[in-house]
């Protein structure tokens, strides 16, 4: 495939060498400077590209999906925050007959992790003696907290345990409310994220761990979402894919 780097930060220069090693060619890195509110995708920038992928800012994600549309070329996007306007970028994809798949978190490794996590907590509800929790760790630089992959990890907990209602940042003063279910966030040195699902029971302690050694793990999948992507038409979600990939 002929791909379009939009976005040439931490994670367009991770996508870099997994592509050019699954055999793709990188013919367009765009980054910031020469992309102000998208002016800078142009069908003749975009060198040939079918497809691009996209990590950037949430501010820019939304103009360059719909410029990316507009020229012609699918698009994988990994930017997070800007799903407040998904209407209008699926408006813009459906238009131009091409194809978007975007998700909060491309790595695969996760992805089972969450499967695993559904089975726990289903055998969590049965089992009322063990307490699920959740502890996550990223590097220093990251600004939201907790992740987007501990707020999903906490929704499929909360979806099956019945004894935990809401999710909680904390613990704060006081003593816990065990309807509560904890999450706790670390942010420390340059680890590329940490989660961990625990259920603490009477006599034992079970412990679910996913530990990302670098960013290729969230490059790999993009790439896999490419490959699936291309050549489709309308919005998908990294479920979508799932679903007729692993069901
Ligand atoms: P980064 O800050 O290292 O890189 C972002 C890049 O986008 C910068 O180089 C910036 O100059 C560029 N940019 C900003 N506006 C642009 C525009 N209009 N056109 C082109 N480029 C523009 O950030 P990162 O670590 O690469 O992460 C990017 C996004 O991806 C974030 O939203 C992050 O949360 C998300 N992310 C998602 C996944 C996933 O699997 N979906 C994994 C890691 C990070």
């Amino acid at each position: 495939m002929k791909i379009a780097l939009v976005g040439y930060g931490r994670m367009g220069r991770a996508v870099e060498p997994v592509a050019a090693a699954l055999g793709h060619e990188i013919v367009a890195r765009i980054d910031a400077a020469e992309n102000p509110d998208g002016q800078g995708l142009t069908v003749e920038r975009l060198a040939g590209a079918g497809l691009a992928i996209e990590f950037t800012v949430p501010g820019a994600a939304p103009v360059n999906l719909e410029r990316l549309a507009e020229c012609g070329v699918d698009a994988v996007c990994g930017t997070t925050g800007w799903y407040e306007r998904l209407d209008q970028v699926r408006r813009a994809v459906n238009a131009a007959g091409t194809a978007l798949i975007y998700a909060p978190n491309f790595s695969l490794g996760v992805q089972i992790f969450f499967r695993l996590t559904e089975l726990a907590a289903q055998l969590c509800e049965r089992v009322e003696d063990y307490d699920p929790h959740i502890v996550e760790t990223h590097h220093r630089h990251k600004v939201d907290h907790p992740s987007g992959t501990a707020r999903r990890l906490a929704e499929i907990l909360l979806q099956q345990v019945s004894r935990k209602s809401r999710w909680e940042l904390g613990p704060g003063d006081g003593a816990v409310d065990p309807a509560v279910l904890q999450v706790a966030a670390i942010r420390a040195g340059e680890s590329p994220g940490v989660h961990l699902v625990g259920l603490e029971g009477p006599d034992d302690r079970i412990e679910l761990r996913h530990e990302a050694r670098g960013r290729s793990g969230f490059a790999r999948g993009a790439l896999a979402a490419a490959e699936w992507v291309r050549g489709r038409q309308g919005v998908f979600t990294l479920q979508d894919m799932l679903k007729e990939l692993w069901n």
